[in-house]
């Protein structure tokens, strides 16, 4: 691939504000990007840091923000989930769900050709994912094997959205023109027909090892993309249809996504059948397994593990990592336009969040115009606490599904707690229950909190599916006044697709004597 001279990092020491780095995940012509891990909750994160070029691109940059915007909305289990856009005078960096697992290229490097299940399963996810973005408004726009992560358990997600468009194209033909449309060498912009070619195309070298086109330089490829015949030799019987139609020349005739996906279900049930799926998911896992030890949080736990996460949480046992993954609070947040506007020079703004909040009291609001680069408040992510309102005894802090604030990030400071006041002392969480609630869709947890005193007690239950990597939400509860406390949470999973079993943990401040307290359901068939 063409370095890019800028590709540095692009923004040369300055690191977003509020995540420790632990190490180097990938490098391109996009940026770096970063296995981090957000200081306030232990969260794994994976940060890019926009080149250099791209930084300095101010139409880019105002594209990529607006995009941003609905990215941070999106929530699909295939595609990479963006917490947060992050810009400074000094840099630019995009904060986002750290995936544990591999791209499809090393995956491709290592094993050639998938053979033709794997290569289903992987389209599959990539269509999922991309009508999931278009649904959104957003194109991909440069669809390509680097940009698809591959799980442990052979599902798959998309990454890398409306970033590389400029950096893979203007380093020339490298990369990114093998999956280019044949509009888009005509010079039309890029639409979600162009995601389709891209994805059949990808699925060519899933099935064969090669990409459709090899064209020698720029012209001949171009000529190919153009004119020459879907290459379908090699291709088993079945899924010619599928690459004959997602590589049309005309934009007209290819199917959309759902058309495509029907389609595909079709022919893999044809040739594979029935349980091709299933079958398909094992078989990538079995080629991912391979490549464990390129997953980034297998390095991580043991490099990582021992201190900081037991710190911040005080119990957790077996895989610190993950379990400070599960007991962190996730929620979404998009900040409202006056995040953007009107930073003081060397601040960061977050145009959007859903980075990783703290499960303890809200963040301290910071001062307008705090000008230490150091500590940059305004980068941490806003809370989404709401005002301090109605029960003295309980407060629910946040939503558990996404939820829009229009609170600016130098909101009113919450109360400070008084020295002086009780504290909660010793503290245990118990779950009762963890059941169906009345809304289709949601489970409540209803769970006994115990102190030895009467001071404020924060419980923050944090809802996710399977694995903490992929969250629901959270919800937090303040509690003072008393040293029993009867309180329920309630989870909406009403977005999700039926799998999976539906997880709670449950975390509090002052940490639980106990240690998190974790309930499982299994997702009720759709
Ligand atoms: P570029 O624009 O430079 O191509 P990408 O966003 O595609 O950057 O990331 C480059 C590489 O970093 C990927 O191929 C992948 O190996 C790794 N990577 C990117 N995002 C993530 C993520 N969210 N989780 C884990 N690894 C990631
Ligand atoms: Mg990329």
């Amino acid at each position: 691939m063409t370095r890019d001279p800028h590709s540095d990092g692009g923004s040369g020491d300055w690191a977003v504000p509020g995540y420790a780095p632990v190490r180097t995940l990938g490098e391109g012509a996009g940026g770096r990007v970063v296995l981090a891990r957000h200081t306030a909750t232990g969260v794994p994160v994976a940060v890019k840091y926009l080149s250099r070029r791209l930084h300095g691109d101010r139409e880019f940059l105002a594209r990529f923000r607006a995009e941003a915007r609905l990215l941070g909305e999106l929530r699909h289990p295939c595609v990479v989930r963006l917490y947060e856009y992050v810009e400074a005078r000094a840099g630019a960096a995009i904060v986002m769900e750290a995936v544990d697992g591999v791209s499809l290229r090393q995956l491709l490097r290592r094993h050639g050709a998938t053979g033709p299940e794997a290569a289903l399963v992987l389209l599959k996810g990539s269509l999922l994912g991309l009508g999931a973005a278009h649904a959104a408004g957003v194109v991909h726009r440069d669809y390509k094997p680097e940009n698809v992560l591959v799980r442990a358990d052979g599902t798959s997600a998309l990454a890398d959205f409306g970033i590389a468009v400029r950096a893979g194209r203007e380093t020339g033909a490298a990369g990114t023109p093998a999956y280019m449309a044949p509009e888009q060498w005509e010079g039309e912009p890029a639409g979600p027909a162009g995601d389709v070619y891209a994805a059949a195309a990808v699925f060519h070298e899933c099935l064969t090892g090669r990409r459709p086109f090899t064209g020698d330089d720029v012209t001949a490829l171009r000529l190919q993309h153009l004119r020459a015949p879907v290459p379908l030799d090699d291709i088993p019987g079945p899924l010619r249809g599928l690459l004959r139609r997602g590589l049309a020349k005309d934009p007209a005739d290819r199917p959309g996504i759902e058309e495509f996906l029907a389609e595909l279900e079709q022919s893999a049930t044809e040739g594979y059948g029935g349980d091709w799926e299933e079958r398909s998911r094992r078989r990538l896992a079995e080629l991912t397994a391979l490549l464990a030890l390129l997953f980034p949080f297998t390095a991580t736990v043991t490099l990582e593990a021992p201190a900081r996460a037991l710190t911040l949480l005080g119990r957790v046992r077996r895989n610190g990592w993950q379990a400070a993954a599960g007991a962190a609070a996730l929620a979404v947040v998009v900040t409202g336009a006056t995040a953007v506007a009107a930073r003081p020079h060397d601040t960061a703004t977050t145009v959007v969040s859903s980075a990783p909040t703290a499960v303890t009291s809200a963040a301290p609001s910071p001062a307008a115009g705090t000008p230490s680069p150091a500590a940059t408040p305004t980068a941490v992510p806003p809370t989404t606490d709401t005002t301090p309102s109605g029960s003295p005894s309980e407060n629910p802090s946040s939503s558990p599904t996404p939820s829009v604030t229009t609170a600016p990030p130098t909101a009113p400071a919450t109360p400070v707690t008084e020295t002086t006041a009780p504290t909660a002392g010793t503290v245990t969480l118990t779950i009762g229950s963890w059941r169906r609630g009345q809304t289709p869709g949601t489970l409540v947890a209803d769970v006994s909190v115990d102190a030895t005193g009467t001071g404020p007690v924060t419980v923050a239950a944090n809802y996710y599916v399977d694995s903490p990597a992929d969250p629901y939400g959270n919800q937090t509860k303040e509690l003072s006044g008393s040293t029993h406390y009867a309180v329920t949470f309630e989870a909406d999973f009403s977005n999700h697709p039926c799998r999976g079993t539906w997880m709670v943990t449950l975390t509090s401040t002052p940490a639980a004597e106990n240690g998190p307290q974790t309930a499982s359901l299994d997702a009720p068939p759709c």
